[in-house]
């Protein structure tokens, strides 16, 4: 699609830039709860609301195939590969409030690995969309079969959840644990034990 041909004005200040549908709607919210979206401090935030928004939900526009890139390698070890508090924010999608916490994934390789700082880029993928905690922990266990298939994969995660936190009187402190076992961390339980206690170790899953 070319757009040589498209007048597009350049004289416009960032201020004077016409509102977005999205900066639109923002604004009649800010109305709805009572606002004055008139007011000084409000001006820029439907601009800066749609920006966050936006950025936070970024992972629909992601793939793993994209981060993971060529980082894949043949390699014959075939002990456990541990990762452990991967920090995670997320939103759900019941109240679009933050969930977050921390993922640890661990997977037994069959002679693929992954490079290291490829584990917590796949947990952004999922976690950058509105979810449910147990979605992103099968999401995550899910691609990593996929991408390695490995011997086998776990996937913990321990997440907070404003909504329950903000909205709740007795919930405050409570958090949220899941987890997403395949291959032989399913089929044996001295592989999953191991992976259960090598996440806990020094964690807070005590
Ligand atoms: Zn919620």
């Amino acid at each position: 699609m070319s757009t040589v041909d498209r007048e597009v004005p350049r004289s416009e200040s960032p201020q004077q830039a016409e509102a977005t549908p999205f900066q639109e709607r923002v604004r009649e919210l800010l109305g709805e709860l009572g606002e004055d979206p008139g007011r000084a401090g409000l001006l820029k935030t439907p601009e800066r609301v749609e920006k966050s928004l936006r950025w936070l939900t970024r992972g629909y526009h992601l793939s793993v195939e994209d981060v993971i890139g060529d980082a894949v390698f043949e390699e014959e070890h075939h002990n456990m590969v541990v990762v452990r508090d991967i920090e995670m924010y997320s939103m759900c999608e019941h109240h679009m409030l933050p969930f977050f916490g921390k993922v640890h994934i661990a997977y037994i390789p069959d002679g693929k690995i992954v490079g290291l700082s490829k584990l917590p880029r796949i947990v952004e993928v999922f976690a950058r969309r509105l979810q449910v905690q147990e979605r992103l922990t099968e999401q995550i266990a899910t691609a990593i079969q996929d991408v390695l298939k490995p011997q086998g994969v776990g996937v913990v995660i321990e997440a907070a959840h404003l909504c329950m936190m903000m909205r709740g009187v007795e919930k405050q402190n409570s958090k949220t644990i899941t987890s997403a076992v395949k291959g032989v961390f399913l089929d044996d339980l001295r592989t999953r034990e191991e992976f259960l206690r090598l996440c806990m170790v020094g964690g807070s899953m005590s």
